[in-house]
């Protein structure tokens, strides 16, 4: 985690900062924890740029690959619950298709979980190169805001 230093530093600056989990639960960005990683609440497609600082969310081409690995190791987990908990609630039953018929639906439908928070565990914690940076949130959008009003500006003036 961060140093105490870097904290006095923050609260000096009067600089917001956001919790890594609330961040991760949410979606957000992993280097300003303010713009949103998805395009939706519910869908697993990324932005292309970070609203709020505009990082590039898919670095570099095939930057998500990784998350297949992440996601592999989520269903892994998930396969072993629903295996234990289908084992406890059954009293320990040895039908193959009773297993099958709990873990198959079950893995289908976190699907959708899966492949969201893959990609969110792979920017926070496998990215070596990306940090939390509470400064840069809303730098590009300000940046932004201030491009559209000169630009209307320009227009505006005869
Ligand atoms: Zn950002």
């Amino acid at each position: 985690m961060d140093t105490p230093q870097y904290h006095l530093q923050d609260t000096k600056n009067n600089i917001k900062r956001v919790p890594m989990l609330v961040a991760m639960a949410k979606g957000k960005c992993a280097r300003c924890r303010k713009g949103n990683l998805f395009k939706g609440p519910f869908t697993s497609n990324t932005n292309e740029v970070c609203s709020s600082c505009g990082l590039t969310i898919e670095r570099n081409p095939g930057y998500f690959y990784t998350s297949m690995f992440v996601s592999y190791a989520m269903n892994v987990a998930e396969i072993a619950t629903l295996w234990i908990a289908t084992s406890v609630l059954s009293g320990d039953s040895n039908d193959p298709w009773l297993y099958l018929s709990v873990i198959i639906p079950g893995l289908l439908l976190m699907a959708p979980f899966n492949n969201r928070y893959s990609k969110v565990i792979q920017v926070y914690w496998l990215d070596p190169g990306l940090k939390y940076r509470p400064e840069l949130a809303d730098t590009f959008s300000k940046e932004r805001k201030e491009d559209e009003s000169e630009l209307k500006e320009a227009v505006s003036e005869p």
